[in-house]
């Protein structure tokens, strides 16, 4: 990083990606960086804690209601602006350079749109924009000096590992998973799961929607069609491997056989802070990694039988065009209904799967505009399957 401070804009604040982002900067030095934009959902109060520390000139909400009550907290320097178009605005306002994309499900995608058409670098950590849209988001990207850095784990391992390296040296990626809560059990074990023993993650702290994704493994799919959008190689070259230490955050292989893995503590704050950093790196206050006490790292193949989102995560990459984006959007309608109990663990994987074969879309290069009206036919016949089952569970 040179010394000018760089200005940094923050969607989705107060979630777990952009407290730890604003962890890190607090690391490297605030005088490094200026806060154009701040924008969170819900949590109003730790939104205006952050105002206050970072001094943002937008900060925007979700909820117009909620614009009088967050300006009423804050000077007049900062605007407070609100809804799709109050976060459209800030990710690509004129000033900022890099957009930390910490938003959950498809709501990111207009905003990172918006971001990489005005040039900016988004770190993305939103991974659904990714996987409904990718070519057009690297298209986008590509087509207005805009820039994509992962900030995510498993990619952001990836990336780290491909430094240095040509594209075409790179043989296949292979995908670290921690198995989630249920690894090694079998469907019958899983029917009468709790929402609460859902979001038990053995390894991470995350929001809720990835942390059911993660014992569904659907997010290991998600990544895997993220994956092979980033690096520009086939789904097929993209494999996960279940390493429940989650040390190994990913590794790739190379056409002559050598193998590179991005080895680290389980703390988001890493792949965060070598996105700020790169292609330097700084001395964080993370404690050491200590392989010798860890002892043993161990690798075990994914049961696509018993945990069947992942496989369909494949067939639907491999399909391409509208279905990932169906996946998105049945998904989010899924694991909403879950945690709200209003039907079963293993329904999440028969309303993806059924939702995916009735859509009607089929065309492979799809535009954003059909992109946007699969996930809301998507949504649709999501929401339709939840009521069906969930009549079935009340009788
Ligand atoms: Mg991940």
């Amino acid at each position: 990083m040179n010394n000018e401070p760089s200005n940094i804009t923050i969607l989705g604040c107060t979630g777990s990606i952009g407290e730890t982002t604003l962890g890190v900067m607090e690391t490297l030095g605030v005088d490094r960086f200026q806060v154009i934009g701040l924008s969170a959902g819900q949590q109003l109060d730790k939104l205006i804690s952050q105002a206050l520390r970072w001094r943002p000139k937008f900060v925007s909400v979700a909820e117009e209601r909620d614009e009088a009550y967050v300006r009423g907290a804050l000077t007049e320097n900062t605007k407070v602006i609100s809804g799709e178009n109050g976060l459209r605005e800030i990710a690509a306002q004129n000033e900022t350079d890099i957009v930390v994309n910490g938003l959950v499900g498809a709501v990111g995608l207009l905003p990172t749109l918006d971001a990489l058409c005005a040039g900016k670098t988004v770190g993305m950590a939103n991974k659904e924009p990714l996987v409904m849209a990718g070519g057009l988001i690297l298209e986008t990207a590509r087509r207005h000096g805009g820039r994509i850095l992962p900030l995510d784990s498993e990619p952001n391992a990836v990336w780290q590992c491909l430094q240095g390296h040509d594209e075409d040296s790179l043989k296949r990626i292979m995908l670290t998973a921690s198995g989630g809560p249920f690894r090694g059990q079998t469907k019958d074990q899983m029917v009468a799961v709790t929402s609460k023993e859902a979001l038990a993650h053995p390894t991470w702290q995350m929001g809720e929607k990835i942390t059911v994704d993660s014992a569904t493994l659907m997010n290991k799919g998600f990544e895997v069609i993220e994956a092979s959008c980033l690096f520009s190689i086939s789904i097929d070259q993209v494999d996960v491997v279940v390493h429940r230490e989650s040390i190994v955050h990913s590794m790739v292989e190379f056409k002559d056989g050598s193998w590179l893995a991005h080895l680290g503590k389980t703390d988001m704050s890493l792949p965060i802070q070598y996105a700020l950093t790169h292609p330097g790196r700084q001395a964080t206050s993370l404690e050491a990694l200590d392989l010798v006490k860890i002892g043993a790292l161990h690798f075990e193949e994914p049961d696509l039988a018993e945990f069947p989102c992942l496989q369909l995560c494949y067939e639907v990459g491999r399909a391409g065009g509208c279905f990932p984006t169906a996946l998105i959007a049945a998904d989010e309608i899924a694991v909403q209904a879950f945690l709200e109990d209003r039907i079963g663990f293993l329904d999440i994987f028969e309303i993806n799967s059924d939702v995916c074969d009735r859509l009607s879309s089929f065309d492979k290069d799809p535009s954003l505009e059909d992109v946007l009206d699969a996930y809301r036919e998507a949504r649709e016949l999501a929401k339709s399957c939840v009521h069906e089952l969930s009549r079935h569970r009340r009788r």
